[in-house]
């Protein structure tokens, strides 16, 4: 590993013999045909408007310059060994692209050294290179070129009880894991090279434990499984690669929410990259509970306290609703304790737009006190019901 000077982060995730479709051992003539022939075939000029054969174009031309080139094309040999010796695979943690580490960055690709290359080999090519690499924020795995779908978020809402029933507008600040900015996810201080791990030479892990079966893979601690280090750790990150972004959003709530709900909100968690699409946001709400009223599906309810003698006699007892004007319920005479009155329409509103009920429940109270004169009703009203076999039932059969 004297010299690593010339390797490229997206070495690892590119092919360029297939690019160009050659063997791993074609001569340097063949490369230099096939080269012709794909670049001929798919030169902007005579594919105007054509897209695909545009990004062929370009990734034929970025493949002559690697391979087309006999001391780089050396260099990417042995760095596509080291790689196919350290095993990278799905499931290998912290390996190249994983979900998990930071992948290998993108800016490793030289753009300014391809410009020069290319200016003199034939010109014109810089600006077809410009949109390749410019700004857009550069994948951090091997997927680069390949549209991935955003990550799903999870966040959560605490709502108010009538914000639940009519549905509230609610701003969410969102926070995720994503590539530090500064060195977007290699860790490397910008501007300094990359070199192959000296620690894990370039495979990500270690091996530890005694050896055989028995042992281990960690990942590198020297560069974190991204298999490559820089001159100077980034500034930024201190060599991590990752980064936390927040951003604040406004999520619609719909009406007649229950505490407790999972809303999805489709598009609106991590964006794309490479134009994929956004995941989504799953916000978990919590409903606070009404002092007066609860709920019961599209139903509010209410409890009632009802005196004995209103419950007995029957009488009008006036409840409030939920934003509306008070109703009066009319209590029959005889109305037992737990009886349940339906208001109808004065319940949630549903998904239709229509009204649930409110179902409102009586609570025969027994008074904790009595002045005199009540006292004596009552007894007047005890003689008056003596010998009513109250609790005969309990004793039979
Ligand atoms: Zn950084
Ligand atoms: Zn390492």
């Amino acid at each position: 590993m004297a010299d690593n000077e010339g390797f490229r982060n997206d070495w690892a995730t590119k092919d360029f013999y297939q690019v160009l479709g050659v063997a791993k051992d074609a001569s340097a003539a063949d490369i230099k045909k096939a080269y012709r022939k794909l670049a001929r075939a798919n030169h902007p000029d005579s594919n105007p408007g054509d897209d695909a054969k545009h990004e062929t174009f370009k990734a034929v031309a970025e493949a002559y310059d690697v391979i087309g080139d006999e001391a780089k094309r050396a260099k990417y040999d042995e760095f596509r060994s080291l790689q196919a010796r350290g095993g990278f695979g799905p499931g290998m943690g912290g390996g190249f692209g994983g979900s998990g580490g930071g992948g290998f960055g993108g800016g490793g690709f030289n753009l300014d050294d391809l410009l020069r290359d290319r200016a003199g080999a034939g010109g014109g090519l810089g600006d077809m290179f410009g949109d390749l690499f410019g700004g857009a924020q550069r994948g951090r795995t091997q997927q680069q070129a390949r549209p991935r779908r955003g990550a799903d978020v999870e966040s959560s809402a605490t709502i108010g009880f009538t914000d639940a029933l009519d549905g509230v507008t609610v701003s969410l600040r969102l926070t995720s894991d994503t590539a530090c900015p500064t060195c977007q996810g290699t860790g490397g201080k910008p501007g300094t090279r990359p070199h192959i791990c000296p620690e894990c030479e370039g495979a990500g892990f270690v091996v530890s434990g005694t050896g055989g079966a028995f042992s281990i893979n960690e990942t590198c601690p020297a560069c974190g499984g991204r298999q490559l280090v820089y001159d100077e750790a980034c500034p930024t990150c201190h060599g991590s690669g990752r980064g936390t972004s927040a951003r604040t959003i406004q999520a619609r709530i719909p009406a007649g929410v229950k505490d407790g709900a999972r809303i999805r909100l489709k598009g609106k968690g991590a964006p794309g990259e490479n134009g994929g699409p956004a995941g989504d946001l799953f916000v978990k709400v919590k409903v606070t509970p009404h002092r007066v009223f609860g709920r019961k599906d599209d139903n509010l309810t209410i409890d009632v306290p009802v005196s004995f003698d209103e419950a007995a006699l029957g009488g009008e007892v006036k409840i409030p609703t939920l934003g509306g004007a008070p109703v009066t319920l009319k209590l029959p005479p005889g109305t037992p304790n737990g009886r349940t009155f339906r208001v109808r329409g004065k319940g949630a509103t549903k998904r239709d737009g229509s009204k649930g009920d409110l179902l409102a429940t009586v609570e025969v109270q027994v008074p904790a006190s009595l002045d005199p004169t009540a006292r004596e009703a009552l007894e007047a009203y005890r003689a008056a019901t003596a010998g009513k076999p109250l609790r005969a039932g309990l004793f039979e059969g």
